[in-house]
């Protein structure tokens, strides 16, 4: 098993994209949302990081984040592949960097936004009460 340094960006999407859709984490967030009664607009391009779940009304964003590829910090399922190691490293390094530089300029643009992370959705009850008190507040 080989990796090339140029594929970076579309690893992760190529991975979620092998999951069902409905039993990825987005998609349960999602679900989640519309349950509780918000509206939000999908995958919008124009702003930094590309946020997948945007309350325009609110100028509030929800950002679902896979714990191995963006390093949810002390997370279980935040491991380092025992292979390649100075390749992940660069790559983690990476989208670290992306991740703080884009949240740095959507604050900077006046937006407010919550991360949820993929191992949150392992108590839905708990998740639903923050979705509420971030887009409530
Ligand atoms: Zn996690």
């Amino acid at each position: 098993l080989t990796y090339s340094l140029d594929v970076n960006k579309n690893t992760s999407k190529r991975m979620s994209s092998i999951i069902p859709n409905k039993t990825r984490p987005e998609s349960i967030i999602k679900n989640l949302i519309k349950k509780l009664g918000f509206y939000y607009t999908n995958n919008v391009t124009t702003l930094p990081g590309r946020p997948d779940i945007v309350f325009h009304d609110k100028k509030k964003i929800i950002f679902v984040h896979g714990c191995f590829w963006h390093r949810h910090f002390g997370c279980k399922k935040t491991t380092l592949p025992k292979t390649n190691k100075k390749y992940w490293i660069e790559k983690f390094d990476k989208t670290c960097k992306r991740d703080k530089k884009n949240l740095k300029e959507l604050i900077d643009l006046g937006w407010k936004y919550k991360i949820i992370w993929e191992c949150q959705i392992s108590d839905l009850n708990l998740l639903e009460n923050e979705i509420k008190s971030f887009l409530e507040d």
